[in-house]
């Protein structure tokens, strides 16, 4: 009996839930796989641990706050969120509860866009103006100043580590930059600047940073996946004008768009790691950032050729 409560406890506070015996808190709770990545590249080779909220696998705006995440949530010593319609949910949760949480909020560490409608998307039409597009770390250059904003906060949280988060949080960013340097070449060497989504669009901040250009079914993380034949005919004539070899859809996507315009023009379709979330076997080999950016210059290299 002693060994199945030793065993619960055990495995009670592996998943970053507080140990009722100790003093201090060393968690991390973070709502997107950008945060939970950010974060534990910043407190490697410490104690520190960071939890991501959402499952491996699971599309981060169909995540529904339970019980149990309340409870880590106001335990941990940090919790990382977008601020976004995402996780709208989060704006609740800070009002109600009763002791002060440490936050960091990934779209105050950068210049904001809104969303944009462009020619041959699906758009709700009753929405009034654009809501402000929650996908800032789609840029490797938002991701470099969100790295730097939360080392600064996890810094003051756990002051006797500061200089072990420098270095790690100075050699992702150096990373990032090497991701950065990629990416522009790439651009630079080609004649073509267009990419075409056959899917929802979380890339503006992205596109924006790299001069590229960009249709899309979808605006942003829109609801609809289901796109008319009036939208998807405007995707191919677009594929078939402008001479377009690759076509993207996003991960954990069911793909029906971009098939449909496969069929039609013989265009390759690539996944855009968009970094929302990861899958369970990406999660279980420890993928990061970085690593599916790496995915991403592979693709853009194919589509920009
Ligand atoms: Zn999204």
């Amino acid at each position: 009996m002693k060994k199945l409560l030793l065993l619960f406890v055990i495995v009670l506070t592996a998943g970053c839930t507080l140990n009722v015996n100790e003093k201090s808190n060393k968690c991390i709770i973070a709502t997107s796989f950008p945060g939970y990545d950010f974060a534990r590249a910043i407190v490697k080779d410490t104690d520190i641990e960071v939890k991501l909220l959402l499952s491996p696998g699971v599309d981060m705006h169909d995540y529904e706050l339970t019980p149990r995440d309340m409870v880590d949530i106001e335990n941990a010593e940090l919790f990382i969120y977008v601020g976004g319609e995402s996780d709208e949910w989060v704006k609740k949760v800070l009002s109600t509860t009763d002791e002060k949480l440490n936050t960091y909020k990934l779209m105050d560490a950068v210049k904001l866009l809104a969303e944009e409608i462009k020619p041959g998307m699906e758009s709700d039409e009753k929405e009034e103006k654009p809501e402000l597009d929650e996908h800032v770390w789609t840029s490797p250059i938002n991701a470099i100043k969100i790295i730097e904003g939360l080392t600064k906060k996890i810094s003051e949280l756990f002051p006797k580590y500061e200089s072990i988060f420098d270095k790690n949080s100075k050699s992702y960013i150096e990373e990032i930059k090497l991701i950065d340097s990629e990416i522009r070449d790439i651009v630079n060497n080609s004649s073509k600047k267009t990419l075409i989504f056959a899917d929802r669009f979380p890339l503006l901040y992205f596109t924006r940073e790299y001069n590229l250009d960009y249709y899309a079914a979808f605006p942003g993380c829109a609801h609809e996946t289901e796109a008319s034949a009036k939208t998807i005919a405007f995707l191919i004539e677009k594929v078939k004008r402008e001479n377009i070899p690759v076509i993207f859809t996003i991960e954990l996507s069911s793909g029906n768009i971009a098939e449909t315009i496969k069929k039609e023009t013989g265009v390759k379709v690539s996944t855009f790691e968009t970094a929302h979330n990861v899958t369970k076997k990406d999660f279980d080999n420890g993928i990061t950032y970085v690593d599916l950016m790496k995915r991403n210059i592979k693709s853009l290299k194919e589509a920009l050729k």
